[in-house]
């Protein structure tokens, strides 16, 4: 399908820039536009492959950010955003509409500016368009506290309200164990990327390249129809050099066309990555048989990509989720070096990390207000002299 995608805040800009770079290193095509948003002007300036006129930056006339951010506080993320929402419309006028299967909003929701800002901007941009409004919502790892959690929890529920389908990815599970924070997040971000533009993408083709069973974007509109929360599958088998060399026009030529895999190793090769996609980790960690609907997108050269295994994987799926609807299909990418799979896995409903994420910011938010209770108390202490011998001012 094709998006118009919209990065908010730092790690929704830094997310969308990927996205971007992805495309171009794959080939795919995804975004009919790209637009970065922020408070902040040194995050805008970071990014390395969304144009400067496509960065617009927020909030500049409010006295508590002029372009220095709005220090993780969501409600401020909200106001500053809705004062601009004019102006991110007026960005967005460029996007070839007719060409747009619809909109992605991209944000961590642990911070300020996506968190309060993209729920702002999914509604309105759902009362002014008729195409679907997705997410793409990232939670924040447990180990960055309380308010980043509180923050979360909060801006879940609204962005989830505001979007046709939230697709969630969660730092927690991806948590690297070494290294620092920002080169992980560099990983990170990349991983993000291979996963949602090789889903996405798929049915996006030049035209030259023809398959059996093509996913296209309907196919994937269909299953994100029901809303809710999703999550993403995936994996991936490198080609063996032999494999990719007779696949070129020469080796083809060299070959006269012999090269044929056999067709049962196929299909045991492409039920085999399904079954591993679904068994490891997820964008957001779900119990994979609470989903609604699935979709299976087998991606690379066509003749590695046996219909009979596609058949094979999508019972074997409907059987695992026990869905009543699981759609399989490929998208053809002859110079492809790798098989990949992504599995979209659309309104599950149980998800542990959200329940934490709820848990740890209730406890937050009281823990936030017996503090402030406690200060007052003790600043009372402070300041009245106990034997009432002052008269105050
Ligand atoms: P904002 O600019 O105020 O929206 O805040 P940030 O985007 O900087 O941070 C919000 C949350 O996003 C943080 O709490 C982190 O959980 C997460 N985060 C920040 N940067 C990245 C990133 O580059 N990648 C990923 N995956 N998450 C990030």
């Amino acid at each position: 399908m094709n998006l118009a995608a919209i990065g908010f805040g730092n790690a929704g800009g830094k997310i969308v820039d990927r996205f971007v770079e992805f495309e171009q290193s794959s080939g795919r095509s995804l975004t009919t536009g790209v637009l970065a948003v922020n408070s902040a002007e040194i995050d805008l300036a970071k990014l390395d492959v969304i144009p400067p006129d496509r960065r617009l930056i927020i909030g500049q006339t409010h006295e508590r950010v002029k372009g220095r951010g709005v220090g993780a506080d969501p409600e401020l993320g909200a106001t500053i955003a809705r004062q601009d929402l004019t102006e991110i419309e007026r960005q967005l006028d460029d996007v070839p509409i007719h060409d747009t299967d619809g909109f992605l909003v991209v944000a961590g929701l642990g911070g300020g500016t996506g968190s309060g800002g993209a729920p702002a901007l999914a509604e309105r941009l759902s009362n002014i368009y008729d195409e679907p409004i997705y997410g793409l919502g990232v939670l924040p790892s447990s180990d960055e506290g309380g308010r980043p959690s509180l923050n979360a929890a909060r801006s879940l529920q609204t962005f989830a309200d505001a979007t046709d389908n939230l697709m969630v990815f969660d730092n927690d599970a991806w948590r690297q164990t070494s290294g620092s924070v920002s080169a992980g997040y560099e990983e990170t971000n990349w991983e993000i990327a291979r996963r949602f533009v090789t889903l996405l993408a798929a049915g996006e083709l030049d035209g030259s390249q023809v398959s059996e069973s093509a996913m296209d974007g309907s196919d994937i509109r269909r299953t994100l129809d029901p809303g809710g929360l999703s999550t993403i599958a995936f994996s991936q088998a490198d080609l063996e050099a032999q494999t990719r060399e007779q696949q070129g026009l020469l080796g083809r030529l060299r070959s006269n066309g012999q090269h044929h895999p056999e067709e049962g190793d196929l299909a045991m090769k492409i039920h085999g990555l399904v079954r591993k996609a679904v068994q490891s980790r997820l964008t957001c960690p779900a119990n994979i048989d609470s989903a609604e609907r699935a979709l299976i997108v087998v991606s690379g050269p066509p003749r590695e990509v046996s219909q009979k295994g596609l058949q094979r994987a999508r019972q074997w799926l409907e059987r695992e989720t026990g869905s009543v609807e699981v759609l399989a299909g490929d998208d053809p990418r002859a110079d492809a070096d790798a098989l990949s799979v992504a599995v979209l896995l659309s309104n599950v409903t149980e998800v542990p990390r959200v329940d934490a994420l709820q848990q740890q910011a209730v406890d937050a938010q009281e823990s936030t207000e017996r503090q402030a209770a406690q200060r007052d108390e003790a600043i009372d202490d402070l300041l009245t002299d106990d034997e009432g011998e002052l008269d105050p001012l």
